[in-house]
């Protein structure tokens, strides 16, 4: 079982941000943390009403947001010390903490040793200063650097960069410092994301709109964010830190074991505002059950809102190994898929490999399928084909 922590808060908003987090008095944390262990202590509780699997053995942990590091030190201890009250953490849990470079004080960084923190993921998005203050970031470079030697001389190397290609000023020059910067830092994990233009941010409102706030008329466009995401795929290899995941690239066995239960639909418990939960159901006909925890602040703080409970069927579970499967670089096997949902369910998506991999889109070698490095960039458009070939299969 991995355990998701979700902690809203930031010091400022980034303008790209479309997450549920915004930058709140700190006079809320102490009630935020006490819902939250609230909720963690009722988690058996709460699931005993439900027909699902739960176990208390857990191998990850994950304190995401938001910003965790702007909670004081003792608050994040008592949200750990619920954890370790209500579930076994093994001895050898992979514990990560995100954190904005500058946000770790040295009492900060003695509180994630404390905890057992042993994985921190650096929101660094550009090296570039230009860039990380165009889109509100806080940090520089040096600070950056500044947390990488400290978390490695407090013990803690496995770290993560984020870095995000599409920001406003990036130029495949200055992209390419952003990715000499990282392979430079030594970090074992890194995870490149393409800007998301949505209606969600501020900046996708402003891209979306053709305006010129946020520095959105200096955002590349989409050709140029796909060259830097493949420059990136090929520097990061060639320095021997492999991509695994659409998203995600690692040296050898320091891949995310948090995120990997995501992609192999492995169960998962989530607190927190906007959180989820994947628990494995015990319902005849039901593979899974979702659960999602109410997204406004308001509502959370105020426990009226009910936990949103999403049945998962046999077929839709088939669909999730698609689209999830395929993120990752190996892909999936069409054998062991078969072994599970009997081989007349997969026939469809067998055809929709087919066509992909006549499309260039995916490769098979045997019973694995993956996306090709161009199914990786249309990956949207190879996941849309094996839903359509799940819903002819079903009519
Ligand atoms: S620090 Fe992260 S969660 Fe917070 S506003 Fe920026 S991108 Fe969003």
């Amino acid at each position: 079982m991995g355990v998701y922590i979700s902690v809203p808060f930031c010091r400022t908003k980034c303008t790209y941000c479309n997450f549920a987090s915004d930058v709140i008095s700190r006079m809320v944390f102490e009630g935020y943390v006490n819902q939250l262990c609230g909720e963690i202590q009722n988690t058996f509780e709460t699931t005993a009403k439900m027909e699902v699997r739960t176990e208390s053995m857990v191998d990850s942990i994950y304190l995401g947001g938001g910003t965790p590091t702007v909670l004081e030190p003792a608050q994040l201890e008592r949200i750990f010390a619920t954890v370790r009250s209500q579930f076994d953490v093994r001895a050898d849990a992979e514990i990560t903490v995100e954190c904005a470079p500058g946000t770790l004080s040295t009492s900060m960084l003695d509180c994630l040793l404390r905890c057992g923190v042993n994985r921190v993921s650096l929101g660094v998005q550009s090296f570039v200063d230009e860039e990380a203050r165009a889109v509100g970031r806080l940090h520089n470079r040096e600070i950056v650097f500044d947390d990488i030697a400290r978390l490695r001389s407090a013990g803690i190397s496995n770290i993560n960069i984020d870095l995000i290609a599409g920001l406003p000023h990036q130029a495949l020059q200055s992209w390419e410092f952003s990715l000499a910067e990282t392979i430079r830092a030594g970090v074992p994990h890194v995870s490149v994301y393409m800007l998301e233009v949505d209606e969600e941010s501020r900046l996708g409102r402003e891209l979306i709109a053709g305006g010129t706030r946020y520095h959105a008329h200096f955002a590349p466009d989409e050709h140029a964010v796909a060259d830097f995401y493949l420059a990136a795929c090929e520097r990061l290899e060639v320095s021997g830190i492999a991509q695994y995941e659409i998203s995600n690239f690692a040296r050898e066995g320091c891949e995310s074991r948090h995120n990997s239960k995501y992609w192999q639909r492995q169960p998962y418990l989530g607190f927190g505002l906007d959180a989820h939960s994947m628990l494995l159901s015990t319902a005849p006909g039901i593979d899974a059950i979702r659960l999602a925890r109410p997204d406004s602040l308001e509502d959370y703080m105020k426990g009226t809102s009910s936990l949103r409970a999403s049945p998962v069927s046999q077929q839709a579970a088939l669909e999730e190994c698609f689209f999830l499967g395929l993120r990752l670089t190996r892909g999936v096997d069409l054998r062991n898929l078969a072994q599970t949902f009997g081989e007349a369910a997969i026939s469809h998506a067998r055809a929709a490999v087919g066509e992909l991999v006549a499309d260039g889109l995916m490769a098979q070698r045997g019973n694995l399928a993956c996306l090709t490095a161009k199914g990786r960039l249309l990956s949207n458009e190879a996941f849309e084909r094996f839903i359509m070939a799940n819903k002819s299969q079903i009519e």
